[in-house]
């Protein structure tokens, strides 16, 4: 029997199970994943403003596995063996495979700057962002002067979750300050004017600071800007956008200038086609595209398509992606920005659109756990 491992319980791989489960597959099928569930990035900043509890934006790996027939490792991908067709966990589990499928995602680069990985939170992985957000919830309540919470980043993701710690930290009667550090670049880029307006004007009305710079180094309570400045702060969160891991070019995967693995239009690897690669991990040679859900997720399906007929010997399908993405942003309360190209418009009709959108994606996902 053939066996397929699947390494990643993210976006992509939660879609390759479910369709998966519609068929009878004779393989092997294993998933490793470091984490049992999959907090959904989309409701993560609604989850920090405090709009929804913390089960409403997981998806349990468990019960999704079960349906496609999947046994479940739990781990970390450390190593691949190419030659040898087998990989190895953080916990040391040997696991063989004929074919492999990669969506581990982007990493955030803890080491680019000074002393980030000792005294920033970084937003992945997502399941230690969640408790460490948990905590500085903790800290900012139990505070005694004014608190300080930082922000490193200035893309979708920073300014998305310094808005909704802006929301959230409100509710706590006490002085608090949320400061943005963009990094030097215009916020959100590769979003048209008109979005980018919009969403300094949501950051100027919910008096969240913003720091045109990049951060040189950081210590327990203070960040060292470029500019010579320094920031008082008492949390970090460190939202500095995606990088690859290391594992894959070191495993001897042809990867782009950046790490991320190479794919072709069949989402197969450029140098090994039994390893397939899609989502933030892979770089489409073909169609290159941003780090975004919305291209993993239309991903999936042919990915699965593609591993069941690279299992039977049968012709491959190809990945063709949208030329453009919507993105629907959250501005911290019930209010958000649609963003689509150069058009974009915002109100509190959006969040609507967006909390719909989000919570039929997680009824789709949400499968008995029996
Ligand atoms: C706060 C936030 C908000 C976002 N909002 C949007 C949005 O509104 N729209 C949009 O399009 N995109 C959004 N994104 C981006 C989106 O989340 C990603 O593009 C998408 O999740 C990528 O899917 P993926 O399957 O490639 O990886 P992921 O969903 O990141 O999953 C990767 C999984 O692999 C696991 N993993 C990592 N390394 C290993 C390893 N070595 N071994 C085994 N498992 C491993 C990780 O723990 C993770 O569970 C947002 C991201 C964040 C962080």
């Amino acid at each position: 029997m053939k066996r397929l491992l699947l390494v990643g319980g993210g976006q992509t791989h939660v879609l390759v199970l479910r369709a998966l489960a519609q068929h009878t597959l004779d393989v092997e099928l294993t998933l490793v994943t470091p984490s049992p569930s999959l907090p959904y990035s989309g409701m993560l900043p609604g989850w920090v403003a405090g709009h929804y509890t913390l089960d409403e934006l997981l998806i349990e790996l468990a019960p999704l596995a079960r349906a496609a027939g999947a046994r479940v490792v739990s781990g970390s991908l450390r190593s691949l063996d190419l030659d040898q067709r087998t990989a190895v966990t953080d916990q040391g589990q040997v696991l063989h495979f004929d074919i492999v499928s990669i969506a581990t995602g982007a990493v955030i680069d803890v080491d680019a700057i000074d002393g980030a990985r000792e005294h920033t939170l970084p937003l992945r992985p997502l399941a230690a962002f969640v408790s460490g957000w948990q905590n500085i919830l903790q800290r900012a309540a139990a505070a005694t002067g004014t608190f300080r919470l930082t922000v490193i980043g200035g893309g979708a993701g920073g300014i998305e979750l310094a808005l909704a710690a802006a929301f959230r930290l409100r509710t706590i009667p006490l002085p608090m300050q949320v400061q943005l550090v963009t990094g030097g670049a215009p916020l959100m880029p590769g979003h048209g004017a008109r979005a980018r307006a919009l969403i300094r004007e949501a950051l100027l009305q919910s008096g969240v600071q913003i720091f045109d710079t990049t951060a040189r180094s950081v210590e327990s309570k203070v960040i060292h800007l470029d500019d010579g400045r320094t920031l008082p702060t008492d949390v970090i969160l460190l939202v500095t956008g995606a990088s690859a891991a290391h594992w894959p070019r070191a495993a001897g995967l042809a990867v782009d200038q950046r790490g991320f693995i190479e794919v072709n239009a069949h989402l197969q690897s450029t140098s090994h086609p039994f390893v397939s690669a899609a989502g933030d991990a892979a770089a489409l040679t073909i169609a290159p595209r941003p780090k975004s859900g919305v291209y993993a997720v239309r991903a999936a399906a042919p990915l699965a398509t593609n591993l069941k007929a690279a299992l039977n010997g049968q012709a491959l399908t190809t990945f063709a992606p949208q030329q453009r993405a919507l993105y629907l942003l959250s501005t911290g309360g019930k209010h958000a920005i649609a963003s689509w190209g150069h058009w974009a418009t915002a109100g509190r009709w959006v969040w609507r659109w967006k909390d719909r959108i989000d919570r039929d994606y997680i009824a789709k996902l949400r499968l008995t756990k029996t």
